[in-house]
């Protein structure tokens, strides 16, 4: 790899740089957890093994990470090393939703969280500097909108609702009164006679 372009030799370095960023963060973590665990040591061993393990770590995760950055950095089409980028981003909204969250506080208030979620198919298309041959991504991203939070005082509970009173025994049904008899005719009681007066 003696001849790379000055663009692969950029790229090289960014991905190096990125790898030696990682390397930083997670190897200082390491030596910071290797000073704790190895609290009960002397001061030889305690600097000496937290030194020790951050270079390591820090070594590996440089590994690693400038592995997989040279690896995506790869083209697949001519075989260029450190040759991809991303040269295009292509954002499209697929849908947006409107979304609440509720978090009581240790105060009882209660926060409301509200926004709009996006979410976006994105596209991103990644091309190789030496043979231009591109290829693409495609997935989805989501983000947050216009994103508001208000806390809502506490209010107490409602009292709680009275039992209802057990509702009185069912009276039993009154029997219905037996249907008027249908002959009408003979049992009716006798009409009183009207028309007495009117009698010759
Ligand atoms: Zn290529």
């Amino acid at each position: 790899m003696s001849n790379l372009s000055q663009d692969q030799v950029e790229k090289r370095a960014a991905i190096q740089k990125s790898a030696t960023i990682w390397g930083g963060i997670v190897g200082v973590i390491a030596g910071l957890l290797a000073l704790w665990i190895l609290n009960g040591q002397g001061g030889a061993i305690r600097f000496g093994g937290a030194i020790v393990i951050a270079l390591a770590v820090g070594y590996l995760v440089f590994r690693a990470s400038f592995k997989s950055g040279a690896k995506s950095a790869l083209c697949e089409n001519c075989g260029a090393a450190f040759s991809r980028s991303r040269s295009d981003r292509d954002e499209t909204l697929a849908s947006s939703e409107e979304k609440e969250e509720r978090e009581e506080q240790p105060d009882k208030s209660t926060k409301v969280t509200t926004w709009t979620e996006e979410t976006y198919d994105v596209v991103d298309t990644y091309a190789c500097a030496k043979c231009g041959d591109t290829n693409t991504k495609t997935y989805q991203t989501t983000r947050r909108r216009d994103e508001t939070s208000v806390v809502e005082p506490h209010a107490p509970p409602p009292p709680p609702k009275a039992p209802a009173p057990p509702s009185p025994p069912k009276a039993p049904k009154k029997p219905k009164p037996p249907a008027a008899p249908a002959s009408k005719g003979g049992n009716s009681p006798p009409k009183k006679d009207s028309a007495g007066g009117n009698k010759k």
